[in-house]
């Protein structure tokens, strides 16, 4: 018969560490303990897979369940104050049937196919198995700001998750626990209280914990994240009898540009090279003149669903910079306000917007008025294409 096994995530934790709850902090579009949901939901010998979250976050983990787990996720469940009062209502959700219960942090969330696979088989043989790494550093125990001793790093192994156990020895471990009032920063410790022999298989470096904000920078650099630079170029003519229209904003004038939309010259380069970025074609392809939707449309929503778009790519937007090119009027007075709407439109810092404009000095269309040209580049940061 088929051995099933159960994963529980733990994703309850206060994040202290990381001054944020960082298991619901998002790299791309999507949060950080989706990742770990992922790396189970994919793999083969994982049957049902449980998340424990805080109680505020219940519908929220329901929904990363369903969406990152669909075919594994049993049921996201209310976790305890401590990590081990999560563990502990996990395993009460577990079906009987189950035969081997992994534990894991949803903050480690690069644990590879190949690792889950090593430590299952080892638990499965023997009962009860952690992944251990050997340490890199040179260990002391210190009292105050004095050296005690220091300690045989070759004994020594910092230990990771998932750690997988039979199911009747981690619930019996959690039982005693209980009983007993014991603490533990893992699962294999309590198992160890009962005298529970626990198995080591080789963890990995990658598989490390976010702990701190600056692990999250690491965590980009081991997925390999790239930053690329898209361009675009827009010109709409002016004619009267039409609203000026620029970064979102009307700013009075004689003449105003000529479009389908509200052909806001400024949005469509900075959606174009949001676009080119993102490796997604152009504004022409996305929000064609064709469709009778676009009609005088404001274009500070084709900015947001260019954003969206992106995001849903596992990018973000980094910065952009853009300039208009037009005669008359000055926009200076308008500048602040333009670069707001369009960073709420973009869900970005108006840090990352930068604006400038120019004129041709009388030169060529823009320099008679004839229209408005404008120029934007945009940088992205995400996932390989
Ligand atoms: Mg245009």
């Amino acid at each position: 018969m088929e051995e099933r096994v159960a994963v529980i995530v733990l994703a309850a934790g206060q994040g202290l560490r990381a001054g944020t709850k960082k298991q619901w902090m998002a790299l791309g579009d999507r949060p950080l303990l989706s990742f770990s949901l992922e790396i189970f939901e994919n793999h083969p010998l994982i049957h049902a897979l449980y998340l424990g979250v805080d109680k505020d976050h219940l519908e929220e983990g329901k929904a990363c369940l369903e969406k990152w787990a669909p075919n594994k996720g049993k049921k996201a469940f209310a976790g305890g104050e401590r990590r081990q009062d999560t563990v502990y209502n996990g395993l009460k959700e577990l079906e009987e049937d189950t035969l081997l219960v992994g534990i894991h942090d949803a903050a480690r969330p690069l644990a590879s196919q190949d690792l889950i696979s090593r430590v299952l088989k080892k638990a499965r043989e023997k009962g009860a198995a952690v992944p251990a790494i050997p340490l890199r550093d040179t260990i002391k125990e210190v009292q105050w700001d004095t050296v005690k001793t220091t300690l045989d790093r070759t004994r020594l192994r910092a230990i990771q998750t998932p750690q997988f156990f039979r199911k009747e020895i981690i619930q019996q471990a959690y039982q005693l626990a209980r009983q007993k009032g014991e603490e533990a920063t893992d699962d294999a410790s309590l198992v160890e209280a009962m005298g529970v022999e626990v198995y080591t298989v080789e963890g990995e470096e990658e598989n490390f914990k976010i702990t701190y904000p600056q692990d999250f920078k690491r965590l980009e650099d081991f997925m390999g994240w790239e930053t690329r630079i898209g361009f675009g170029y827009d010109v709409h003519p002016l004619v009267p009898g039409r609203p000026l229209i620029l970064g979102g904003v009307e700013i009075p004038h004689p003449v105003g540009l000529q479009g389908h939309s509200d052909a806001d010259v400024l949005c469509h380069a900075v959606v174009d090279a949001l676009l080119g970025a993102a490796g997604m074609g152009d504004i022409g392809e996305l929000f064609p003149d064709s469709d009778p939707r676009h009609k005088n449309r404001p274009s500070l929503e084709f900015l947001e669903e260019a954003a969206q778009l992106i995001a849903h790519q596992g990018c973000q937007i980094v910065h952009v910079d853009a300039t208009l090119v037009l005669e008359k009027p000055k926009i200076a007075p308008y500048k602040g306000k333009m670069v707001e709407e369009m960073a709420k439109a973009l869900g970005i810092s108006p840090r990352r917007i930068n604006l400038k404009a120019t004129t041709t000095e009388g030169l060529g269309f823009t320099g008679k008025g004839k229209g408005v040209a404008a120029y934007a580049t945009a940088t992205l940061k995400g996932r390989p294409l």
